[in-house]
Protein backbone atom coordinates (compact mmCIF):
# COMPACT_ATOMS: atom_id res chain seq x y z
CA UNK A 1 0.00 0.00 0.00
CA UNK A 2 2.70 2.65 -0.90
CA UNK A 3 2.05 6.07 -1.29
CA UNK A 4 4.18 7.80 -4.05
CA UNK A 5 4.58 11.32 -3.55
CA UNK A 6 7.19 13.77 -5.81
CA UNK A 7 10.10 14.00 -4.55
CA UNK A 8 10.81 17.48 -2.13
CA UNK A 9 14.69 18.09 -3.66
CA UNK A 10 14.97 16.29 -7.39
CA UNK A 11 10.66 17.11 -7.73
CA UNK A 12 11.42 14.04 -10.94
CA UNK A 13 11.14 10.85 -8.67
CA UNK A 14 9.04 9.88 -6.43
CA UNK A 15 8.95 9.59 -3.14
CA UNK A 16 6.86 7.80 0.23
CA UNK A 17 5.30 9.00 2.56
CA UNK A 18 6.19 8.74 6.38
CA UNK A 19 3.67 6.33 6.91
CA UNK A 20 5.46 4.20 4.17
CA UNK A 21 9.02 5.17 5.12
CA UNK A 22 7.57 4.27 8.79
CA UNK A 23 6.40 0.44 7.32
CA UNK A 24 10.02 -0.21 5.65
CA UNK A 25 11.86 0.55 8.23
CA UNK A 26 9.61 -1.38 10.49
CA UNK A 27 10.48 -4.70 8.16
CA UNK A 28 14.03 -3.92 9.04
CA UNK A 29 14.44 -0.89 6.00
CA UNK A 30 16.36 2.26 6.24
CA UNK A 31 14.85 4.75 8.07
CA UNK A 32 14.13 8.20 5.44
CA UNK A 33 12.23 11.11 6.03
CA UNK A 34 8.97 11.13 3.52
CA UNK A 35 9.29 13.51 0.48
CA UNK A 36 12.71 12.36 -0.57
CA UNK A 37 13.47 9.61 -2.77
CA UNK A 38 16.30 7.07 -2.86
CA UNK A 39 18.59 8.28 -5.33
CA UNK A 40 18.59 11.90 -3.26
CA UNK A 41 18.58 9.85 -0.29
CA UNK A 42 22.11 8.59 -1.46
CA UNK A 43 23.29 11.85 -2.19
CA UNK A 44 22.65 13.60 1.10
CA UNK A 45 25.42 12.66 3.29
CA UNK A 46 23.15 12.96 6.17
CA UNK A 47 21.03 10.22 5.34
CA UNK A 48 23.77 8.26 3.43
CA UNK A 49 24.78 5.92 6.69
CA UNK A 50 21.33 4.34 7.33
CA UNK A 51 21.55 3.61 3.58
CA UNK A 52 24.58 1.99 3.51
CA UNK A 53 24.11 0.38 7.20
CA UNK A 54 20.78 -1.09 5.52
CA UNK A 55 22.65 -2.13 2.25
CA UNK A 56 25.41 -3.34 4.26
CA UNK A 57 22.90 -5.64 6.29
CA UNK A 58 21.15 -7.15 2.92
CA UNK A 59 24.14 -8.35 1.85
CA UNK A 60 25.33 -9.68 5.16
CA UNK A 61 21.74 -11.47 5.13
CA UNK A 62 22.56 -12.79 1.28
CA UNK A 63 26.14 -13.93 2.29
CA UNK A 64 24.35 -15.42 5.30
CA UNK A 65 22.12 -17.33 2.91
CA UNK A 66 24.76 -18.49 0.41
CA UNK A 67 26.59 -20.00 3.06
CA UNK A 68 23.76 -22.06 4.54
CA UNK A 69 23.32 -23.21 1.07
CA UNK A 70 26.51 -24.51 1.03
CA UNK A 71 26.86 -25.66 4.19
CA UNK A 72 23.37 -27.80 4.51
CA UNK A 73 22.43 -28.28 0.51
CA UNK A 74 19.88 -31.20 1.39
CA UNK A 75 18.29 -29.07 3.55
CA UNK A 76 18.15 -25.96 1.17
CA UNK A 77 16.99 -27.74 -1.38
CA UNK A 78 14.26 -29.91 1.05
CA UNK A 79 12.91 -26.40 1.91
CA UNK A 80 13.00 -25.21 -1.39
CA UNK A 81 10.68 -28.20 -2.81
CA UNK A 82 8.40 -27.57 0.55
CA UNK A 83 7.95 -23.87 -0.63
CA UNK A 84 6.63 -24.59 -3.90
CA UNK A 85 4.13 -27.46 -2.95
ZN1 LIG B 1 14.79 12.88 -5.51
Amino acid sequence: MATTIPCTRCGKLTAYTDADYAALAAKGGPVLPSGVCFPCAWRDPALQPALRDYAERKKAETIRRGRELLARPLEFIDRFVESLR
